[in-house]
């Protein structure tokens, strides 16, 4: 598989944006979709392309956002009133298409986690699962898709990929899945809370998709589907890169593995925590403000 490995670090700007429609999908995720003539300039990488969604708090209309300060705006995000200030999640493109009309549209698909109860779930998650047509947003989003919201780059002369990830990265999952070239040996893991959460996904890649799904039926999830399942897996020869993407020590339990004990090259290992138990995205925020880069070893 031939493909370029640089990262362009292009400007990203805000753009206002308006959901146009809700939908359920499965038991545990809804797919939002975000409408608005500024889309038009909203450039997607495909893959896992994510970007900053800003959301406004209870009561307000709209989010508030530091629209006007350019390359500064997380700086002074940051020195705004939390009170006030638009909540900041960050979220993949599931899909960027144009319409009939020339207007264009962004999907979004949300994991609900827990949204009907204050205590398990987030601002976000709560969002979603209430949004209606006309609800506001902000999306600060690439403006080219070469970018550098974009992590998912095999290097040239990877014979195969290995992809993993909860349902949070399922939208980058499939964006994955849809990216790669035809007959690209894939190994792919997606861990999901119900049997109706699974999906349909497109791909041209000699993709060997497992699902695995938390609920046993017994009312206790079971974890650790995903380390279990690529612990037991015999994986193809030759280079290899992977991408690991969902629970932070989820991820960090798998990194190791591979690294640790199937001698994957460090380099050739994407690794993502999209969010951690007990842990809201503030708070990530924060530690990596005051803690940039910490050992994942
Ligand atoms: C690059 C990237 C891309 C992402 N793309 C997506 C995406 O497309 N779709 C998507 O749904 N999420 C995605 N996420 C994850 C999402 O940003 C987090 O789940 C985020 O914490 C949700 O915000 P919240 O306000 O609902 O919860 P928060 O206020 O951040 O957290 C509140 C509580 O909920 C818990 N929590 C957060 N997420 C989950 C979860 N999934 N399951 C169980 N508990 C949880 C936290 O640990 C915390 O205790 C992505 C994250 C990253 C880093």
């Amino acid at each position: 598989m031939t493909t370029a490995a640089t990262t362009t670090a292009v400007p990203f700007r805000f753009f206002d944006a308006r959901v146009t429609g809700t939908r359920s999908l499965g038991r545990s995720m809804v797919r939002i979709t975000f409408g608005g003539p500024e889309l038009t300039e909203f450039a997607t990488g495909g893959r896992d392309q994510r970007f900053k969604l800003f959301l406004p708090q209870p009561g307000q209309d709209a989010p508030v956002v530091p629209v006007e300060a350019g390359e500064e705006w997380f700086s002074v995000w940051r020195a705004m009133d939390p009170e006030t200030r638009g909540v900041m999640r960050t979220y993949t493109v599931r899909d960027q298409r144009r319409a009939d009309d020339g207007s264009v549209e962004l999907d979004v698909d949300f994991a609900l986690h827990g949204a009907d109860s204050a205590a398990a779930s987030g601002p976000a998650a709560r969002w979603a699962a209430r949004a209606e047509p006309g609800d506001r947003a902000v999306l600060l989003g690439p403006i080219a898709p070469d970018n550098a919201g974009v992590d998912f780059r095999p290097p040239a002369g990877t014979d195969w990929v290995l992809v993993t990830g909860d349902e949070t990265a399922l939208p980058a999952v499939s964006g994955i899945l849809r990216w790669l070239p035809a007959g690209t040996p894939a190994r792919v893991w997606i861990e999901v809370p119900h049997a109706e959460d699974i999906q349909r996904l497109d791909t041209e890649a000699d993709a060997e998709i497992v699902w695995l799904v938390r609920d046993g039926g017994d009312g206790r999830p079971r974890t650790g589907l995903i380390p279990d399942a690529v612990r037991a897996a015999s994986l193809p020869e030759g280079t290899a890169y992977a991408w690991i993407a969902g629970e932070a020590g989820t991820v960090r339990t798998l990194r190791r593995h591979l690294v640790g004990e199937r001698g994957f090259d460090r380099e050739a290992v994407m690794f993502t925590g999209y969010w951690r138990r007990g842990a809201t995205e503030e708070q990530l925020i924060e530690e990596a403000v005051t803690n940039p880069a910490p050992s994942e070893d």
